[in-house]
């Protein structure tokens, strides 16, 4: 089969493999369509990440097909059939599974290998968190399950109320999914991006207001501006960049909650005002990855089609063009991208 492989830092190579074997409790999976993250093009471009993945690798994490062969002991499913396989699963067992804290599990092993023309799915992930896709759901949109499911996670660990004024930080397609998932849960969201085009996205996904960084000196000002000088009540990080961070922190009002997203460069570092955090009071909440239950409700989201998901694939590409997709990526011409092998 062809398989894109990460050697390094945007090192990535097209390579014919053997098709994985099956161990016991394990599924393959024909691909149908591999949408492209924000979290490849870091892992990419840093030549891996911490809890993901060393190279050299099958790269890839976000993917819907359909089952080519069971292995052994696997029941409930058949061959044909239309899935999609969540990158992860907990253990359902260890210290942090035992308290429902399965974003912490301390056994999340992730599969990757999505970029390829076929897909091993480990026995955790078909037993967990592969589920069956509808059928008029096209593989494409299926696949940001995965996405959506941490998107859905953060949104609901952000205290977030109905009228709430929210600035979300950052147009890439987390940023904009986090628009879509609050919007709908009632709050005002003001979206700050770089991008006209994502940020166009970003209102017809629900922001009320869109704001083009680069245009704009003093992003608090402007905040406290519209929000009777006080600030925002939640503010999103979305892009894993630590002045981003502490510009998240100076943007929220007394009493808000600060959800810092976006995973930042391995050893980063920021300042915190200790009086800001004492005397009004901050949450700030770090938010990693998601749970089963939020990868079975960004599933359920994503077939109500009652928001335009799709808005966030810029393009439907064969695998043999990966690399010149994640130099797309990196200059920002495209959002997400379906690869199909
Ligand atoms: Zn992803
Ligand atoms: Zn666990």
């Amino acid at each position: 089969m062809l398989a894109a492989l990460l050697y390094g830092a945007e090192d990535l190579r097209l390579e014919e493999r053997d098709l994985p074997e099956l161990a016991a409790g394990e599924v393959l999976l024909k691909v149908g369509a591999a949408t492209t993250c924000g979290t490849d093009l870091k892992v990419w471009r840093r030549g891996g990440h911490a809890k993901m993945l060393k190279p050299p690798t099958l790269f890839g994490h976000e993917a819907a097909g359909q089952i080519w062969a069971l292995g052994e002991g696997v029941t409930g499913w058949q061959l044909g059939d239309r899935v999609v396989a969540n990158n992860s699963a907990p253990c359902f067992n260890c210290f942090f599974c035992q308290k429902q804290e399965y974003s912490l599990c301390a056994n999340l092993s992730f599969n990757n290998g999505t970029f390829a023309e076929y897909l091993r799915v480990p026995a955790a992930i078909v037993r967990h968190n592969m589920l069956p896709v509808p059928p008029h759901l096209p593989d494409a949109v299926a696949a940001m399950t995965e996405p959506l499911a941490c998107v859905l996670h953060g949104a609901a660990r952000s205290n977030v109320q109905p009228g709430d004024r929210v600035v979300m930080l950052g147009d890439g397609a987390i940023g904009l999914m986090f628009v879509a998932a609050l919007a709908r849960l009632g709050a005002e969201v003001y979206l700050f991006g770089g991008s006209t085009a994502r940020l166009q996205i970003g209102e017809r996904l629900g922001a009320v207001q869109i704001f083009n960084h680069h245009k704009i000196a003093d992003i608090p000002g402007l905040v406290k501006r519209f929000t009777d000088g006080w600030g925002a009540d939640l503010v999103v990080e979305a892009t894993g960049s630590p002045q981003v961070w502490e510009l998240a922190i100076a943007c929220a009002r007394p009493g808000a909650t600060v959800n810092l997203f976006g995973g930042c460069p391995r050893d980063s570092r920021i300042s915190l005002n200790t009086e800001q955090l004492h005397y009004s009071e901050l949450t700030l909440k770090g938010v990693f990855h998601s749970t089963p239950q939020y990868v079975r409700s960004a599933l359920e989201l994503l077939a109500s089609r009652e928001l335009p998901f799709e808005l966030l694939i810029s393009e439907q590409r064969p695998l043999c063009d990966l690399e010149q997709v994640f130099q797309d990526m990196k200059a920002r011409r495209v959002v997400k991208v379906a690869m199909l092998p």
